[in-house]
This record gives C-alpha cells, sequence and structure tokens, in this order.
C-alpha cells in the first residue's frame, strides 16, 4: 500500500514538473492535460480543482508554490473564493494582461475561459518591469516556474513577454481557468428573447465556429485582446504627442563572461544623462532621446531617436510630415537601420559586447524594428454594462486595449495590471450586488488616475497590495465620477 503511494505520489510529482518546465503555450497546455487525465482531476470543477491539485500534488517543489499560491489566496477581498461565485467570465487575449486578470477573477471564485486567436507565445521582447509588478509576480511563484526570474544586474527590470505569458498561463491553469487557444473571438451575441431559464444568456461568436466555446454564456466580458480591441461600445481617444520614433534591436546573448560583464542601462536612469547623448551624437551621428539595454535571453536594446538623424544617417530616405508614410517599409533602408541600432548599442556599452549579432526574429530577420509612438491610444472609458432581455453584462477593457503604453518606460504591464486588479474589484463589487451607476462610476474614478499612475507615485508597501484600489493608489477618489455622469454607459438594449 506503502509502495503504491509513493509511486503515486512520485508519478505525480513528475507529471507537475513537466507541466512547470513547460517551455512553449502548447506544450504548456499539453502537459497540463496529462496531468489532469492522469491524477483524474477535472479541469472544468473551477472552484475545486486548485485543492484538487495540491492535495494529489506534494512534493517539496509544489509545496512551496502552494504556500505562494494560498497566501495570494488568502486576501480577504476573494472572501475564501466565495465573493463570485456565481459570475461567469469570458475573456479575450493571453497577453499578460488578460492572464494577470483571470487570476484575480478565479481567486474570486467566478468560472473564467480565456479564448486566445493564437498558439504561440512569440515576443521576445525584454519587458522594462516595475518593482510592484515583479513583486507580484514573485509572490505568484514566477521564480519556481523561471528560475531565472529578474535574476539580472537592474534586478527589477528585465523579462522576456514569453516568458511572462508563459508564467502566468502556469498560474492561470493551476487556479482553475479554462484557457482555449485558436479561439477567435468575432462579435458579442445578445440573449435570446425568451425570458426565464430557457433563454440563452450573453454568448460570443467565435472562430472557428462549431467550438464548444460558442454555447458558454458569461455574465462578465473582459476585452485583453490588445492594442487593436474589438470590443463595441468602447470610444478611443487618441494621444498626440511629439514626434516620438523608437527602435528595438535584439542581439545574440552567447552567455560568455565577457557579456556577463556588461552592465544593462535602466533608462529611467539615463534620460538624465544628457552629457552620454552628446557624445553619442557627435562620435556617431546618431541622436537620442533615450536607451535602455536589458541582458535576457538575447542583449535587448530600445531608444527612441531623433528623425533628424534617421535621415542625416539614411535609414529613413524621404522626410514625411506623415508619420506613417515616414516609417513605412519602402522609406527605410534596413541596412542602414541595422547598423544604426547596432552603432547605438555598441556606443551604449562602451564596446564592451564582443560581437553584437542580430538575433533572428520569427520572421527569419534579423531582430530589429522600428515603431511610431507619435500617437497613442487610451479607451474613454473603462467598463460599461449591457442589458437585453432583462440579462445584464458587464463588458470592461484592460491591458493595451484600455490604455496603449509607451514601451520606453515601461508602462505596459505595470499598468496593466494595476487595471487587472481594478477590473477585479469591480466584478466583485457587481457580484456583491452594488447598483450598476454606483460600479460603472467607482469604475471610471480609479480610472481616470491610471495614465497618471508612475513607479514612484503608487503605494510602495507592495505587500498590502490586494485587489482593493485603496491598498495601491494613495489619494484615491473613488467618487470623482459621479453616476449620473456615467448613464450612457448603461446601455439597455430593449431601448435602442
Ligand atoms: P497583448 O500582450 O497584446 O495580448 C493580446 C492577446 O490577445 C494576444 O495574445 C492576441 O493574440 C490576442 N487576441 C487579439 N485579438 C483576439 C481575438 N479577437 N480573439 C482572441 N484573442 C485575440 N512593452 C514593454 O513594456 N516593453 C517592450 O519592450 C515591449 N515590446 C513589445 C513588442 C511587441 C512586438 C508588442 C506587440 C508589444 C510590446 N510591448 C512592450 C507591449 C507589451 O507587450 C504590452 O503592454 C503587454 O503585452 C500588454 O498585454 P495585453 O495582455 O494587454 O496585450
Amino acid at each position: 500500500m506503502g509502495e503504491m503511494e509513493d509511486e503515486r505520489n512520485s508519478q505525480a510529482s513528475q507529471l507537475f514538473e513537466n507541466f512547470v518546465q513547460a517551455s512553449t503555450c502548447k506544450g504548456t497546455l499539453q502537459a497540463f492535460g496529462v496531468l489532469c487525465r492522469q491524477l483524474e482531476l477535472d479541469p472544468a470543477d473551477h472552484q475545486g480543482f486548485y485543492s484538487s491539485l495540491k492535495a494529489a500534488v506534494t512534493s517539496w517543489k509544489a509545496k512551496a508554490l502552494w504556500t505562494k499560491l494560498d497566501k495570494r489566496a488568502s486576501h480577504k477581498e476573494y472572501k475564501k473564493g466565495q465573493a463570485c461565485t456565481d459570475t461567469r467570465c469570458l475573456i479575450i487575449g493571453s497577453g499578460p494582461c488578460g492572464l494577470r486578470t483571470a487570476i484575480e477573477m478565479a481567486l474570486l471564485g467566478a468560472k473564467v475561459v480565456v479564448i486566445e486567436k493564437r498558439d504561440t507565445f512569440s515576443r521576445n521582447n525584454v519587458l522594462h518591469l516595475w518593482p510592484f509588478t515583479i513583486h507580484d509576480l514573485r509572490n505568484l511563484g514566477a521564480k519556481k516556474f523561471y528560475g531565472k526570474f529578474c535574476a539580472g544586474a537592474i534586478d527589477h527590470i528585465s523579462k522576456c513577454i514569453r516568458q511572462l505569458q508563459l508564467i502566468l498561463l502556469k498560474v492561470s491553469l493551476i487556479v482553475g481557468v479554462e484557457v482555449h487557444v485558436n479561439v477567435e473571438f468575432l462579435s458579442l451575441l445578445e440573449p435570446s428573447e425568451e425570458q426565464g431559464s430557457d433563454g440563452l444568456g450573453w454568448r460570443a461568436e467565435i472562430r472557428p465556429a462549431g467550438h464548444p466555446i460558442s454555447d458558454y454564456e458569461f455574465d462578465v466580458l473582459i476585452g485583453a485582446d490588445g492594442r487593436r480591441s474589438t470590443l463595441d461600445g468602447f470610444r478611443r481617444k487618441e494621444f498626440r504627442g511629439k514626434l516620438a520614433i523608437a527602435i528595438t534591436a535584439n542581439f545574440v546573448n552567447r552567455n560568455t563572461t565577457a557579456e556577463a560583464k556588461v552592465e544593462e542601462i535602466s533608462g529611467v536612469a539615463f534620460i538624465f544623462n544628457q552629457k552620454f547623448f552628446l557624445e553619442l551624437k557627435e562620435e556617431t551621428g546618431i541622436d537620442l532621446e533615450n536607451i535602455v539595454y536589458y541582458k535576457d535571453n538575447t542583449h535587448y536594446f530600445v531608444m527612441t531617436a531623433k528623425k533628424q538623424s534617421l535621415l542625416d544617417k539614411g535609414v529613413i530616405i524621404h522626410d514625411y510630415i506623415e508619420t506613417e508614410r515616414l516609417l513605412h517599409s519602402d522609406n527605410v533602408n534596413q541596412e542602414a537601420l541595422l547598423s544604426y541600432a547596432r552603432e547605438a548599442a555598441d556606443f551604449g556599452t562602451n564596446y564592451q559586447l564582443p560581437s553584437l549579432d542580430y538575433a533572428i526574429n520569427h520572421y527569419g530577420q534579423p531582430d530589429v524594428a522600428m515603431f511610431d509612438f507619435t500617437c497613442m491610444y487610451a479607451s474613454e472609458n473603462a467598463a460599461l454594462i449591457r442589458e437585453k432581455s432583462s440579462r445584464q453584462l458587464l463588458v470592461a477593457l484592460v491591458g493595451d486595449s484600455l490604455l496603449e503604453p509607451f514601451w520606453p518606460m515601461g508602462t505596459g504591464c505595470a499598468r496593466g495590471f494595476l487595471a487587472a486588479f481594478d477590473t477585479a474589484w469591480m466584478v466583485q463589487g457587481w457580484a456583491q450586488g452594488k447598483e450598476p451607476l454606483e460600479i460603472l462610476s467607482e469604475r471610471e474614478s480609479i480610472y481616470r488616475l491610471l495614465p497618471q499612475t508612475t513607479a514612484e507615485n503608487i503605494m510602495k508597501n507592495f505587500e498590502q497590495y490586494t485587489i482593493d484600489p485603496a491598498t495601491r493608489y494613495p489619494n484615491l477618489n473613488s467618487s470623482c465620477v459621479r453616476p449620473h455622469q456615467v448613464r450612457h454607459l448603461y446601455i439597455n438594449g430593449e431601448q435602442s
């Protein structure tokens, strides 16, 4: 008996370890499937799943993770996983912000389904993370999934998007989130007319059409589908700043001692280093506003370049007023761009990186890209409520869909996670039966703070952070937007 049990335990540990170590999106889902089948765990039992998994996998390594997750799950706001037991939620997109929101919803006890149109996580860009984001990810056990998590010299910064998505995907699955890849959201389907239990609730039109998720009825819908958000009803406003052209470049990291010695560059510190930029300009003709360098799987650089120097160095061929034309691939000399970014990287690291060979991106090309940040988008509102056939649906945006970030400042995940927590807070208020206009006005009041948040002006005591906004934003005024100002966000289909 004892022996059989030992064997079962060691098999469970091994299967769990395979899942923890999986290095692709598909691989993770496969390993998770095997784990559930072999241990006879039912992933559809979203509320009981985490405790069943915990009972089945008892290796010391797994236990260390359970301790972390138990601690998170003990926040009083989740009411022991009972705060949103009747809530069914659909999340569009498994980017970092969609997954981070999914985890919070699951901890609240909601049923959560994430749909993702792709089945690969391929972005190698290194992310600038704020200290609170690192803290948050550590508390979710990030280091257990990826030992190198934030091991760089600028410890609170480097991490690539792909790894981050993998960590969050694994945590999501562990806490009972259902994730479907190769499923694309097309549109929202209104409830059918019949009243009562026979009528269907809010559903989604998806591709592929026959997929079981087309029958899934939900009462919370979250758009986490990135900057080109697909959800109707949200007006987008555009921020037009001065011309800002960012260049990203990834070079092969051979992990030699010489490479290990080269210091990373944190953008924030360098912005004020005018001498560096003057010397760079004098010596190379390259004129930058900032530069960031992180060492991870690659040597990753992101810099904001001045237009004139790109013209002078032949990177941009003709000067056009419209940015789209200016940066169109026909108007960019790719070879010159490769040299420009390499030269800047070389100078920035004091010529200490032995060989700056471009890494190859998933198109098979040297990994350099130029982006226009002159116009950025933000949604005017963070949430709305739809009502049709007496059924209400709470719709919210998070991440890039809500507020497009300026990568060189690393606001993407930081503000994205803050919005994920704020959204979870709203959903728990909704589940507690707060009035729709009260929910919406509170959400909008909190959203007004988001574009102004910086790593410096949010609360410093990260350990106290919960989904309650009062734990994260100093000087919070949750009622600065009044209920009558958000009436237009309560959309009653019967009246239109
Ligand atoms: P995303 O990460 O964009 O995820 C959206 C997800 O939704 C995607 O997986 C997409 O496939 C899926 N999706 C879209 N439409 C649908 C649909 N209809 N149905 C189902 N799924 C759908 N930020 C930094 O701070 N530093 C960087 O260096 C940096 N580099 C970047 C490089 C690239 C190429 C890109 C695209 C973004 C970069 N960002 C960077 C921004 C950063 O990745 C985002 O801020 C962060 O990923 C936001 O996460 P998100 O979950 O909101 O959206």
